[in-house]
């Protein structure tokens, strides 16, 4: 028999207020994978990764990460179990340097020497990052904070990393950048679902999708195959 994926959402239900985010939520990632969930604005993207980590209370489902329900715990105890978080928007420390956001970023490890060793593996990642070591977060162009978000999210060792919208306010070129990025983490064995309004982007880089429509799943499968799919299309436009 397979053994329980790594994450796995069912009939997942969230709701704030009479707004019913998400009605019924089931996908799952098993370890290795990068997945990717699209869907048009207000589908309910950002309210799975949220929920997934701890930021919002589902109404009804299950969350489970290697089999072990995780819904209703602690953003900091998910995170402690193996799940970051890299935000849309970024939330960093603004006031802080991009060392002190890192280091906060790895607040939940003892393992002195594994943060020294994962910091170096960042400036190899995002190598702005190693010149703009002392920069305040704050002061940094929208695509150095996306870098500095991501790093932030990995120094925390995950087993899984949830990324909401990589590529939201970072110039072109350095959406490349950062796609390559991930590329190379999908390449070290990252496991990653990826919230991700660019459609072709996020298909590119994800071996399955999953296609969100007003809080249900409309369509999932094989990236390549949903690449040719109209329907995508459809799920986009019809969501409204
Ligand atoms: P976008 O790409 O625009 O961020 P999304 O697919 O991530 O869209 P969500 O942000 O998850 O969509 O929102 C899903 C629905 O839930 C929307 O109708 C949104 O207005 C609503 N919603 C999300 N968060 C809250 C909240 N804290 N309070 C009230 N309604 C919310």
């Amino acid at each position: 028999p397979d053994a329980a994926p790594l994450l796995r959402l069912d009939r997942l239900a969230v709701s704030f207020g009479a707004v019913r985010a998400l009605k019924e939520v089931t996908l799952e990632v098993r370890a290795g994978e990068v997945v990717a969930l699209v869907g048009a604005n207000g589908a309910g993207k950002s309210t799975t990764l949220r929920t997934i980590s701890g930021l919002s209370r589902p109404k009804s489902g299950t969350i489970a990460l290697d089999g072990v329900p995780i819904a209703g715990l602690k953003p900091s105890e998910i995170v402690r179990r193996g799940i970051a978080h890299a935000m849309e928007g970024r939330r960093l420390f603004g006031g802080l340097t991009v060392a002190e956001n890192l280091r906060l970023g790895a607040c939940t490890r003892a393992d002195r020497d594994g943060v020294a060793r994962d910091v170096e593996r960042m400036f190899a990642l995002f190598p702005i990052l190693k010149e703009r070591w002392r920069q305040l977060a704050g002061t940094m162009s929208g695509g150095e904070q996306q870098q500095l978000a991501l790093a932030r999210a990995l120094m925390a060792a995950p087993r899984l990393l949830l990324l909401d919208e990589p590529s939201l306010g970072v110039a072109p070129l350095l959406v490349r950048h950062i796609f390559a990025a991930l590329a190379e983490l999908k390449r070290q064995g990252m496991t990653m679902l990826l919230v991700e309004q660019n459609i072709a982007l996020a298909l590119d880089l994800a071996d399955r999708a999953y296609v969100l429509r007003t809080g249900t799943v409309a369509l999932s499968g094989p990236a390549a195959e949903l690449r040719a799919d109209d329907r995508i299309a459809q799920a986009y436009l019809g969501a409204a």
